[in-house]
């Protein structure tokens, strides 16, 4: 018997689906060259980082003390500008001290999960959700409950939902705008939720916590911005992260805000800053807290991203794909061809299509095309998908 954890050995040594379409990809253009592949599998922001953050960088680099350990909480003065941003764009109940810092989206997730669970507890995820939230919540020792989406709009079955909650659910993860699918909650899905959540907390005597994941929260098609998720829900955990909207996710730059009306909320809030401690985190990184306060209220650069999506969903569903509208982040969530979403991906990468199945986002049937990609191999690829689509005709 190996004299390491079998857990994470498993964990650092599966197959990623995305790693074996990464190394097809290299495979195929040594052969047949660059243009023989259309990679859709990664979501790395393809657009720079908007100007205030190379300026930022500039003036903030030689700034005595900004290497240095901050709070573990974050630097007060990126609290307040943070804090400042959230109540000024969208009214939200939060200061400073409702405010933690940490080393982007997934660190925030973690933490919060940690935070909260005790032992026996559940926590209930929405399909198609991000793969990662499997992985966070079996590490932080909580149990995955799954809830089913409804077709073809991505929203809540509340059926599915109601059965799934009890007294074992210590909270429900969202996220709006969503990876996979790109669809957007409405308010209508988020009142009728914390309507059920809070007689839920009601009859459990405990409440039922919302974590809203909102890394592309500012990545929006729509004319007005996605619901506020924390104005619907006071028992909610909001983990941010500048990864997508500043284009910054290398840099690991984010926060957790707790609404200050959760029930209890400074003991939620303790617990945030010894789960960060337990995990090793001390702080997030300084010299980025000071470049993300900066740039609290800079707007990401959408234009790139809508041209790419406008392209790609309009051509794809004239070829005939189904897919659902995409009003936020920079996915495409395509029904696959044949029932099951593996093989459709084998056969799509023979035309140099790089995209991933929606098994691992409990979307089985489903296959999802990241866009942040550049606007001309968009337009290369369109042939290879008319084709693909012959080929099962
Ligand atoms: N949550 C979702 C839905 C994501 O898509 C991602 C990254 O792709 C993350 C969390 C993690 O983001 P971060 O880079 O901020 O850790």
């Amino acid at each position: 018997m190996a004299n390491y954890n079998q857990e994470m050995y498993g964990l650092g040594s599966k197959r990623s689906v995305i790693r074996e379409l990464f190394e097809f990809g290299r495979r195929k253009r040594e052969r047949e060259g660059e243009d023989a592949v259309f990679d859709f599998s990664l979501g790395n922001p393809s657009v720079p980082p908007p100007g205030g953050v190379p300026l930022a960088l500039s003036s903030l680099a030689t700034t005595p003390g900004i290497h240095g350990y901050t709070s573990a909480q974050g630097d007060a003065a990126v609290r307040r500008q943070v804090a400042e941003s959230l109540v000024q764009r969208f009214g939200a109940p939060v200061g400073p001290d409702d405010l933690y810092m940490t080393c982007g989206a997934a660190a925030s997730l973690c933490i919060c999960l940690r935070a909260l669970r005790c032992p026996g507890d559940e926590f209930i995820v929405f399909a198609p959700y991000f793969p990662e939230y499997r992985v966070f919540i079996e590490a932080a020792g909580g149990k995955v409950v799954t809830v089913p989406f409804t077709e073809p709009d991505f929203q809540i079955d509340f059926d599915a939902f109601g059965a799934s909650l009890s007294e074992k659910t210590k909270a429900v993860i969202i996220n709006s705008p969503n990876n996979p699918s790109g669809v957007i909650f409405t308010e209508a899905t988020l009142k009728r939720l914390a309507t059920l959540l809070e007689e839920r907390s009601r009859t459990y005597g405990h409440p039922v916590y919302l974590i809203s994941d909102e890394p592309y929260r500012e990545l929006y098609y729509t004319p007005a911005p996605p619901p506020f998720v924390m104005n619907f829900y006071r028992n909610t955990l909001l983990c941010y992260s500048w990864s997508k909207s500043l284009s910054l996710p290398g840099e690991r730059i984010g926060y957790i805000a707790v609404h200050p009306q959760a029930e209890d909320a400074k003991g939620v809030y303790a617990a945030i800053c010894g789960a960060g401690r337990a995990l090793g985190y001390v702080c997030a990184p300084s010299l980025f807290q000071r470049v993300a306060a900066l740039n609290a209220d800079t707007a990401p650069e959408i234009e790139a991203y809508r041209r790419n999506r406008d392209l790609l969903y309009g051509a794809l569903t004239k070829i005939g794909y189904e897919c659902a509208p995409p009003d936020g982040a920079f996915y495409l969530f395509v029904k696959s061809l044949e029932p099951s979403a593996q093989a459709f991906s084998d056969r799509a990468k023979e035309y140099g299509l790089l995209i991933v199945p929606g098994d691992d986002f409990a979307a089985p049937g489903y296959v999802r095309l990241a866009y942040c990609v550049d606007y001309d191999m968009i337009r290369r690829s369109l042939p290879a998908f008319e084709r693909l689509y012959a080929d099962y005709r």
